[in-house]
């Protein structure tokens, strides 16, 4: 996720060693703060940002089980913790190592912290073939800073490493991967909070093997494979699922049944996201992945296609794979209602004009910022706002579905009228 402007987060940052601009992945497992960043420009309500107690914060943390620096989870998969734990990275960001011999394939390089080189460099040592590089193939899963800052360093390492076994020998070095923008997409990756550029500004060019449009990754495609270069079995298969960013991809590990979902789907918690119709779509295209339902037939390859586990980008192994994802859907739909039945009922008079000075016949609409006050009246005040963030990104996609129609007003201001009564189409 990337960081929010807004007090109530910053207080919240228990890595205080960050820079306020770095993008952020969050875990919102309370489910308050479901939107990206939160600008606090969202609207000019005032917030008292009375005394915030981040005790369920602490307590996200010390639920989180500890992870080993490096833990080799099957025959083919290796997980290395990027060493950046935090309350927006859960354990830190996992990186994972594919393949059964070098040359591997790298999913994602951290954030660029220090300590994480060394211990990849530990999880690289006692390689099967010294003649081999060790990584044909860096995969970026997106564009957020703690999946692409440790770029530079780890291109490094692996030429060091090479060289220190091949002395004078010719280097492959690996090719990068990631999934492009499409053109209209939306997304923080627009702004400056995104990174990337300058993390490739500080990458040695001759470290990567560019693709022959001489761009610095090699596209991925939906349905694109990578293969064992020993058996050529299928190492992985790439999925798009766009939502959590516009760039966002999982992984299908066949060997392991297993589903890397990156920020997607995270191993405690719920997940951010920046636009929530392609979120929800993705989580259904994730749910659906290889299964027999989703193909009608059941045949041999359908069950190559099957997977059991998800492997996250933040925090541990998920064992019930498709029962969290349908959680996740489950958790988004009911949101979903909830903001309808809201907006289906009249608004309450103590709210009416709460955000308006020049009473109008548009006063009886709901505003994003009442709905949060319905919706979150349980909670302390100071953490409506960043709430309101998710319900905004809700209304979004309840508009695109043809449901409500914003009726002027800016930010949490917004007036949003209802135009047809019924539910949501379920995905
Ligand atoms: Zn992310």
């Amino acid at each position: 996720m990337l960081h929010s402007q807004t007090a109530v987060h910053l207080r919240f940052l228990l890595n205080s060693s960050r820079k306020a601009s770095q993008p952020f992945l969050g875990n919102q497992s309370h489910g308050l703060f479901e939107g990206q960043s939160a600008p606090a420009t969202l609207g000019s309500v005032r917030l008292r940002h009375s005394r915030v107690s981040n005790t369920f914060d602490i307590r996200t943390m010390e639920k989180l089980e500890e992870l080993g620096d490096i833990t080799r989870l099957s025959d083919h998969v290796v997980r290395v913790l990027g060493q950046n734990p935090g309350k927006f990275t859960l354990q830190g960001t996992n990186t994972y190592i594919i393949g059964s011999q070098n040359p591997y394939i790298l999913i994602d390089t951290g954030e660029g912290l220090p300590a994480y080189t060394p211990i990849l460099n530990n999880a690289l040592e006692g390689l099967a073939n010294p003649t081999q590089p060790d990584v044909s193939d860096v995969v970026l899963s997106h564009w957020h800073h703690d999946h692409v800052g440790g770029l530079p360093a780890v291109l490094n390492l692996l030429k060091e490493r090479w060289e220190s076994r091949n002395p004078g020998q010719t280097y492959t070095p690996p090719r990068l991967h990631k999934h492009p923008f499409k053109e209209d997409a939306i997304g923080a990756h627009h702004t400056e909070h995104n990174q990337l550029p300058k993390v490739l500004e500080k990458t040695n060019p001759e470290l990567f093997t560019p693709p022959p449009n001489g761009g610095p990754f090699h596209d991925l495609a939906d349905g694109q494979t990578f293969k064992d270069p020993v058996n050529g079995a299928t190492l992985l298969r790439v999925l798009h699922t766009p939502g959590h960013t516009a760039d966002s991809i999982c992984l299908y590990i066949p060997q392991d049944r297993a589903l890397y979902t990156a920020d997607t789907v995270l191993g405690h918690g719920t997940a951010v996201f920046e636009d929530l119709a392609s979120y929800l779509s993705s989580l259904n295209k994730m749910l659906h992945f290889g299964s027999a339902s989703s193909l009608h037939i059941h045949t041999e390859k359908d069950i190559d296609l099957e997977y059991v586990s998800l492997y996250p980008a933040h925090g541990a192994i998920v064992s019930e794979g498709r029962e969290t994802i349908s959680t996740y859907i489950k958790h988004r739909l009911e949101r979903e209602d909830q903001i309808l039945a809201v907006i289906k009922s009249p608004v309450p008079a103590e709210l009416l004009g709460e955000v308006s000075s020049t009473p109008s016949e548009d006063d009886n609409l709901w505003t994003t910022w009442t709905i949060v006050r319905v919706l979150y009246k349980a909670y302390p005040e100071n953490l409506w706002l960043p709430a309101a963030r998710g319900v905004d990104l809700h209304l979004r996609k309840l508009e695109s579905d043809g449901l409500v129609k914003r009726q002027g007003g800016e930010g949490v201001k917004t007036k949003w009228r209802l135009l047809s009564s019924r539910n949501s189409p379920n995905l």
